[in-house]
């Protein structure tokens, strides 16, 4: 798989393909083998970019919101028109097995640009407060950053938002996977978006990334990714005082009740943690049990594991594929040599190569650690590749505990015999979303983290507000 476009190679500035100095690889982690270059943006190309998202802006911000919600269902259906292409797309750049990346990397994008067309509708644009009227009016120009997980997801659910609200856009996609950001940007034309209303700056995090958040023509910097990397764009942005919304890491609890299905607990827990070879900043890495049934959940977990077959992300019947490049491989294992040292228990998994898989491809093994306790590195830092560490409670305050004890409050998970229970439990965990008994994901719920997870939500309606600002005229 190579790149099909010619714009995927290039940056895209004021509604043309720009070429750039510098070369990135993009590396299929299944291969080891480079399918394209992106050119190294920095300073000069985040500033003509940011120049055309200003000049832009008047005229966007202007336009109707039926229009501007209208352009965002038309990119939609350039989405869909591409569906196949970009599903391939990001599997080669990032490892993806194909299956979950038809359904869920082109899904997600679909369901969160419908819900915020959706919301866009009913949304209050101006209310009158006493002798007020308060009116809701677009941030400026956006700068988005975004990691390379979910590529196009992550794109979209800043760029929907940020389009009905009538801001104007720079992205800094991930160097990793940043092909579909490059596809995108052709489908925007194509879509009929004005020239600079969406720009992309291709580049490093360091050079790129930060030019972008430091610059003073971005009103808002919208940034998902690590949380090293996420407080450093809320330092950089700070010199302008600029809005920062961070969407950033997890170290997600799954707390299982004495009076839960545990086979379901353990089915669903699993696919969570798991998802997307572990590599989804909502993990539910942590299975918290209670201490009499430690060993029944393990056997079950471990019997579960032998279901995700790893290997080649091409191959529809994969459920883990390669990790997401050689990096990101070594990381997971040196997590697991750590799990070992600190006296986890291997219950299936770890360091190492699982069989049968290419020596040239990123691949790491399904691993679960038995017996965690908090105090383990396995139990504290998000490690980003498909590892569930279980840890035994005494009860029910001690689970809740344990689940708010990382730096972290993304998402989590209660399993309850009834829902009353689940929700009490939900209730007091630190983060920013709960799913009581294996609950669906909700494109239009507000997304976002409590603690180091980060600030702002997105999604909906409440990603929509992410890019308004509050205007009080007295009359
Ligand atoms: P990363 O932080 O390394 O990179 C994310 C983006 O930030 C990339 O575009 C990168 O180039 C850029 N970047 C890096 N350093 C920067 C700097 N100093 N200034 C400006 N930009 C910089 O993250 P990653 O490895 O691509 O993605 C994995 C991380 O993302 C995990 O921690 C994961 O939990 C998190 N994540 C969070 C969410 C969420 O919604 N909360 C979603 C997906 C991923």
């Amino acid at each position: 798989m190579t790149a099909s476009t010619d714009t995927m190679t290039d940056h895209w500035i004021d509604g043309s393909p720009t070429t750039g100095a510098g070369a990135i690889a993009v590396v299929n982690p299944a291969t080891g083998e480079t399918i394209a270059e992106v050119p190294r943006g920095g300073t000069a190309e985040i500033d003509a970019a940011v120049g055309a998202a200003q000049r832009a802006f008047p005229a966007w911000s202007a336009t109707p919101v039926a229009d501007r919600v209208a352009a965002v269902l038309r990119i939609r259906e350039g989405i869909k028109a591409r569906h196949e292409e970009l599903a391939q797309s990001i599997t080669a750049e990032m490892g993806s097995p194909i299956a979950f990346s038809r359904s869920v990397q082109l899904g997600m994008p679909m369901a969160s640009s419908k819900g915020v067309a959706g919301v866009a509708e009913s949304f209050a644009w101006s209310e009158e407060i006493g002798n007020s009227l308060v009116v809701r009016e677009p941030i400026g120009v956006v700068g988005a950053i975004t990691p390379w997980n979910y590529p196009l997801h992550q794109v979209v659910a800043k760029l929907a938002p940020a389009l009905v609200a009538g801001c104007t856009v720079v992205l800094k996609p991930s160097e990793v996977a940043p092909l579909t950001a490059g596809a995108l940007a052709a489908i925007t034309a194509e879509a009929g978006l004005p020239a600079g209303v969406f720009n992309v700056v291709h580049g490093t995090g360091p050079e790129a990334g930060e030019a972008l958040a430091a610059h003073p023509g971005v009103d808002m910097v919208s940034f998902t990714g690590s949380v090293a990397a996420g407080r450093r764009v809320q330092e950089v942005g700070a010199a302008t005082v600029k809005r920062v919304a961070l969407e950033l890491g997890g170290k997600s609890a799954n707390i299982v009740l004495d009076d839960a299905e545990l086979s379901k607990a353990v089915k669903v827990g699993l696919g969570n943690c798991f998802i997307n070879g572990g590599q989804t900043c909502t993990a539910w890495t942590r299975l918290l049990v209670p201490e009499a049934l430690h060993d029944q959940v393990v056997e079950l977990a471990v019997a579960q594991t032998a279901k995700y077959g790893v290997g080649d992300p091409t191959d529809e019947s994969t459920r883990i594929g390669p990790m997401s490049s050689a990096t990101q491989q070594e990381r997971v294992t040196q997590y697991l040599e750590r799990g070992v040292a600190d006296g986890a228990q291997l219950a299936v998994g770890g360091p190492g190569r699982p069989d049968g898989v290419s020596e040239a491809g990123a691949y790491v093994r399904p691993t679960i650690f038995a017996g965690v306790r908090r105090d383990m590195t396995v139990a504290q830092e998000e490690i980003f590749g498909p590892v569930l560490s279980v840890m035994p409670y005494s009860d029910v305050d001690e689970a809740v505990d344990i689940a708010n004890s990382t730096i972290y409050g993304l998402a989590g998970a209660v399993f309850a015999g009834t829902q009353e229970r689940g929700v009490e439990v939900a209730r007091r965990m630190r983060t920013g979303q709960v799913d009581v008994n294996g609950g669906a994901f909700n494109p239009v719920a507000p997304f976002g983290g409590y603690k180091q997870s980060g600030t702002g939500r997105e999604l909906g309606r409440y990603g929509l507000e992410e890019f308004l600002e509050i205007k009080s005229i007295q009359l």
